[in-house]
């Protein structure tokens, strides 16, 4: 297989970071989002981090150049064998400027996936969706745990709603996405590197979407050992 140099787009909660996970584990690709990288330098206390501090403690969105700087380290350290962005970029000109930048490592993109679901189940599973306070994955409330106070499935952590569920922040967050990040499908549509993804069904369907879109469903039926 080419290496998969991957973008992740979509709504909030259109379960980029459950299937980012999936892709990530399946085709063992490393994976990050521009909070992750931003977080890992702010930590390390590096320039980038230090400036990326210094915007966040004026409650200031970081500029793009930060963020694509940061990327850009992250990539000289994870990404010779491709890569996912989860959720990154979020404005078109991050997404120049990240285009700019893989041009210059002579690793463009090779698929930008985009996880299309409608406002309308946005909102319900938003509704009904708990996250682990330990390992940060997200559960359904009435699918994959019964309870409000039911354990985390995976690790025994306890669950609770994310601070950016509740239903006044989900209005802002979509209508940031819909002003930011809704003009990259065409951006992308544009290259040709969009495969849209109908992401309004249970994760193994959509799991099986996007490996098709990759060319992967064919290519592991001829890999597996036969009978
Ligand atoms: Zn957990």
């Amino acid at each position: 297989m080419k290496p998969h140099r991957l973008v992740l787009l979509g709504p909030p909660a259109s379960g980029k970071g459950t299937q980012g996970q999936l892709m990530a584990e399946a085709w063992h690709l490393p994976i990050t989002s521009t909070g992750e990288i931003l977080r890992r330098e702010s930590t390390l206390g590096t320039p980038l981090g230090l400036e990326t501090d210094r915007y966040t403690s004026l409650g200031q969105l970081v500029p793009d150049e930060v963020v694509i700087a940061s990327i850009a380290d992250w990539l000289d350290a994870n990404a010779d064998a491709g890569f996912i962005l989860d959720g990154t970029p979020r404005t078109l000109g991050q997404a120049t400027a990240l285009d700019a930048l893989l041009e210059k490592r002579g690793t463009p993109l090779t698929d930008a996936i985009f996880l299309d679901v409608p406002p309308a189940v946005i909102e319900d599973r938003v509704r009904l969706r708990l996250m682990c306070a330990r390992c940060g994955r997200t559960f359904r409330l009435g699918w994959q745990v019964q309870e409000k106070t039911a354990a985390c499935p995976q690790c025994g952590g306890t669950l609770e709603r994310r601070k950016d569920d509740d239903p006044t922040t989900l209005a802002e967050r979509m209508s940031a996405y819909a002003e930011k990040t809704a003009p990259l499908v065409q951006f992308y549509d544009a290259r040709g590197l969009l495969r849209r993804i109908a992401a309004d069904q249970a994760v193994e369907k959509v799991f099986a979407q996007i490996a098709a879109a990759l060319g992967r469903a064919e290519a592991e039926k001829e890999a597996a050992p036969r009978p």
